[in-house]
């Protein structure tokens, strides 16, 4: 059986960054002083688990902390919270991710100049909530701005532009705000679909761009398992398979990618689980 990883497996652009940052940030820390992150920092539950363990408090939300620093996440933080951590005076480091600070900005230009905002992506996700937060209340107007969250599935994002085409408004502005990442990720993964048939997608079960790479290949009609460790595996997925595709959400530390791979190895000279 044929093992093919993903050209572009392992942690994307913005997550290294935003876990380096809070790295740098947690080695400095002093013996009183306390760094907090508000939600995941990544969606990576085994990735923030290490982070946790040097030092970094995960906050749900402002009221209970006083003092400290807060490390906003790779998918940006609402208005609202930046102003309250402000008005706290609360240390803030921004770990935002460039692809996701540049929709944003698009998102402020659109604003200032009168543009009804959609924003095509899962509106219960953080960097979704960021957004509508700069966006502010929904404006009634025939100019509309279109963008979509980072990491949107591709097909999705143009079939919500083909039905706003429908509806008859006087402009429409659309801008591709899916980030190169997402891209060359979600095209690694269907080049690996000709080839396998079997898939195993590797990142956290709460990580949007990963259920994204499982929707595509689920979708593809080739089996797909979603796992997050080498350790949810079993062997009888891989009976009677000529090709194994591993591709991986981006916020998925090569290493992870790394001990699949050598799982599945191992299934294929030993019994392993069933
Ligand atoms: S997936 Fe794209 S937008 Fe999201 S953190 Fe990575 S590089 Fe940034």
């Amino acid at each position: 059986m044929k093992i093919k990883v993903a050209k572009c497996a392992g942690f994307c652009f913005g997550v290294k960054r935003a876990i380096n940052i809070a790295e740098n940030a947690l080695k400095e820390l002093k013996n009183e002083e306390k760094i907090y992150s508000l939600g995941a920092i990544i969606h990576n539950p085994q990735v923030v688990e290490g982070l946790l363990k040097k030092g970094l408090q995960v906050i749900s939300g402002l009221e209970t902390i006083k003092g400290g620093t807060i490390i906003i996440s790779s998918h940006g933080a609402p208005v609202e919270i930046l102003k309250e951590i402000k008005k706290k005076k609360i240390k803030l480091i921004d770990a935002t991710c460039p692809f996701v600070k540049y929709a944003q900005n698009i998102v402020k230009g659109l604003k200032k100049d009168g543009y009804r905002i959609i924003i095509v992506g899962d509106s219960a996700h953080p960097e979704v909530k960021a957004l509508k937060s700069i966006a502010g209340k929904d404006k009634l107007s025939e100019k509309i701005g279109v963008i979509s969250q980072t990491t949107q599935n591709r097909a999705d994002y143009i079939n919500a532009i083909k039905k706003i085409l429908e509806e008859d408004f006087s402009e429409v502005k659309i801008f591709n705000t899916i980030c190169n990442d997402t891209s060359k990720r979600q095209s690694a993964t269907r080049s690996l679909l000709k080839d396998c048939d079997l898939m195993i997608v590797i990142g956290g079960k709460n990580s949007a761009n990963t259920r994204r790479l499982w929707q595509i290949c689920k979708e593809s009609g080739v089996v797909s398992f979603h796992i997050e460790t080498e350790l949810e595996l079993k062997k009888k997925w891989f009976k009677g398979k000529n090709c194994v595709g591993i591709t991986s959400g981006a916020s998925t530390p090569d290493s992870m990618v790394g001990k699949v791979v050598e799982m599945i190895k191992r299934f294929t000279r030993d019994k392993g689980r069933e």
